[in-house]
């Protein structure tokens, strides 16, 4: 584990700690964000510094960081963890006040933590998952990259007692994504994905695996589906930061074509690898 970055200082995590009356702790009052690092370079970082200031301008919550500070906030991160191969978590909450109050005082010191833990980005990719079918009991501004996880992590745990990786949720029949991802499937060698809107959070991952796969010639359509044009798909993949491309061969009884990896997912995952900034195969 790397040094905790904490309002500005350096600290050793055994001695990073916040007030209990951060409204963080309280309320889940703030925002967070998940960046992959490859050998210390960043994939996409732009995009990830602008959704957290999308998260920020959303509640109103002061970004104490340009976006340079930041990157040389994470880049020192990144250092420490071995082979610079990290996954780097950013929160910011809305700060902390005494007496607990619903509504926050105004011009409240944000509190800002970064960490970084090492990962091994995949070489690969990864075999099918199965995944479960469940009903999205979120809020309806998933867009938000809240703290505010605990639906995700009911539906997680729930996903996890019926044997399933991750959640696959739909509202009233419509795909929304996963507990902590994003969904495609493919049918007749065309690729979809539900639009990115207030239902889902726009993973940063979502938006370069439809570039790669538009450059590799393959037909995207960011357009709303169904159950049923899910569980009939040819092939079902889901990304984020951490997992890139996982294919789905099972969702719940129901196998997606033949259970393996399908042909088009494997060419948008060997062209996201390849696209990464820094490639295993050149070791
Ligand atoms: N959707 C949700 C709810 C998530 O929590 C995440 C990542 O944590 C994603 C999608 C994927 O986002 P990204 O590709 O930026 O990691």
């Amino acid at each position: 584990m790397s040094q905790v970055f904490l309002n500005g200082h350096w600290l050793r995590p055994e001695e990073a700690a916040v007030s209990v009356f951060d409204r963080g702790f309280l309320f889940a009052d703030g925002m967070y964000e998940v960046m992959p690092f490859y050998r210390g370079h960043v994939l996409l970082f732009a995009k990830h510094y602008a959704r957290l200031e999308r998260s920020l301008k959303a509640l109103e919550i002061p970004n104490p960081y340009s976006e340079d500070e930041w990157l040389s906030i994470c880049q020192t991160l990144a250092e420490q963890v071995p082979d610079a191969n990290a996954i780097i978590y950013i929160q910011i909450t809305r700060g902390a006040e005494y007496p607990r109050q619903h509504l926050p005082s105004p011009d409240l010191e944000p509190t800002v933590m970064a960490t970084a833990t090492h990962w091994t980005p995949p070489a690969t990719t990864a075999l099918p998952v199965r995944t479960e079918l469940l009903e999205d009991i979120r809020w309806l501004r998933c867009d938000i990259k809240s703290i505010s996880l605990l639906g995700n992590i009911m539906l997680k745990r729930e996903a996890s007692r019926l044997g399933g990786f991750e959640p696959v949720l739909h509202r009233a029949g419509r795909v929304t994504e996963g507990a902590s991802c994003n969904y495609f499937i493919v049918k007749d060698e065309v690729v979809y994905t539900p639009p990115a809107d207030e239902l889902i959070l726009g993973g940063v991952t979502r938006d370069w695996v439809i570039q790669v796969a538009k450059e590799a010639g393959l037909e995207v359509r960011e357009e709303a589906f169904s159950v049923a044009e899910l569980m009939s798909a040819d092939e079902c993949f889901l990304t984020s930061s951490t997992r890139e491309v996982q294919p789905v061969g099972q969702i719940g009884d129901n196998q997606i074509g033949n259970g393996q990896i399908g042909p088009v997912t494997e060419r948008i995952a060997t062209a996201f690898r390849a696209s990464r900034p820094y490639s295993l195969s050149e070791e």
